[in-house]
């Protein structure tokens, strides 16, 4: 059986392993010490916390057929609550279906717009969980190694990892950000991966609060509340209801708050997580009715995390795969591929049907 290895072990990498594995000997090498890459939900003191993704596009059907593969469908959960609200003159408005997704920026296809998100009952690690428990036993799964280079090979392409080992394969599928892949690939296909380590990026904190109900002096009957632009401070720009907009995010009485910043470099660097909660709980208070101290807040920072698919971007990724074309490596994930959880799983699948395509398990 011919041997794919997947540099990354994030949602793209892992649903290629999954939909490889059984035709082909799948090798995972994930530098971080867990797998789940963007996606990690922390259950804590009855709260499920997303440090990462909340859901995935409602439109999505790749999504779906996943956790059906899975045997997950059950777990599938949609938004309890609809309406969204603006933050900005005249203070807090309930905004028209679609209108949040203007007041943030975000590039949402029309057909998408206040269609709103689906996620799983336990938070998004589910779905992690899921892959990894069926890939256990059928691939190998490394957490924990770190890939420095994917260069062409005689028997297909070899992955050295900053230990100094290399593993062989009949093709690799690089299923990392952008510019860690520029990385991995500079060594043998130089310029036409330069544009990759340019990727233009944007870094993300979150800020989750946990407060007693009576503690919020809102109905909190929505999704939550997205920041005008000129109303932004510390780079705040949205409030998810957490706990009303999803079913049991949060113990009876208590209620969950996550705070979205768009943090400058300096701020990432300087900022502790102290700091932070309290320049969320200063930002919510600006906001909302907020009394008192949070019971807890969740730092979660992720710098360069969330790609910007600009024209140029968009030019270098077809670059970079012109330039890999004709060897056995292809590119996965949501960094190459589009935003977000869906386009990362189409990106992850694509990357299968490619190494199958190409006879590699026969
Ligand atoms: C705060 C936040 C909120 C988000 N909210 C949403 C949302 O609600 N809905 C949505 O659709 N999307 C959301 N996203 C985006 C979504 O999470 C990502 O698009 C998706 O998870 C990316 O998956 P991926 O597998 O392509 O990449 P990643 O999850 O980034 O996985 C890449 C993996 O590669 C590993 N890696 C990198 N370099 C190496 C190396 N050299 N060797 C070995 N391993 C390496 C990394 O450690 C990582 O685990 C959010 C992202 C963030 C940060």
């Amino acid at each position: 059986m011919a041997k794919v290895i997947i540099v990354g072990g994030g949602i793209a990498g892992l649903t290629a392993a999954f939909r490889l594995c059984g035709d082909a000997q799948v090798d995972v090498l994930e530098a971080a010490p867990s797998l789940g890459g963007q996606i990690r939900t922390q259950l804590s003191a009855g709260f499920a916390i997303e440090r990462g993704a909340e859901g995935f596009v409602f439109r999505s059907e790749a999504v779906p057929a996943l956790a059906a593969d899975l045997g997950m469908p059950d777990e599938l959960m949609g938004q309890s609550v609809s309406q969204s609200y603006g933050f900005g003159d005249g203070g807090l408005r309930v905004l028209a279906l679609g209108e949040a997704a203007a007041f943030l920026g975000f590039q949402v296809p029309t057909a998408d717009l206040g269609k709103g998100i689906r996620t799983f009952r336990r938070g998004m690690t589910s779905l992690i969980r899921a892959l990894e428990g069926s890939l256990r036993g059928r691939a190998q799964i490394r957490c924990g190694a770190i890939a420095k280079s994917i260069e062409p090979s005689s028997q297909g392409a070899c992955v050295t990892l900053d230990d100094g080992s290399r593993h062989e394969a009949e093709l690799v599928i690089a299923a990392t950000h952008a510019r860690g892949a520029a990385t991995l690939l500079a060594p043998r296909f130089g310029a036409a991966v330069a544009g990759l380590s340019q990727a233009p990026t944007l870094s993300s904190v979150t800020v989750e609060l946990a407060f007693e109900r009576a503690q919020v002096g809102h109905a909190l009957d929505g999704t939550g509340v997205v920041v005008a632009h000129d109303h932004q401070r510390d780079g705040l720009g949205a409030c998810t209801f957490t706990s009303a907009k999803f079913a049991d995010r949060s113990p009876p009485g208590k209620v969950s708050l996550r705070l979205f910043f768009r943090p400058s470099p300096q701020q990432l660097q300087e900022l502790d997580d102290d700091a932070w909660a309290e320049r969320a709980l200063w930002g919510v208070q600006r906001i909302l009715p907020v009394q008192g101290q949070p019971l807890r807040a969740w730092v979660s920072r992720w710098p360069d995390a969330l790609p910007v698919f600009n024209d140029r971007y968009t030019a270098a990724v077809v670059e970079a795969e012109a330039a890999l074309a004709s060897h056995p490596i292809v590119l996965a994930g949501s960094a190459f591929h589009g935003s977000g959880i869906d386009a990362a799983v189409r990106s992850g699948e694509a990357a299968a049907a490619a190494a199958k395509s190409r006879g590699l398990t026969l």
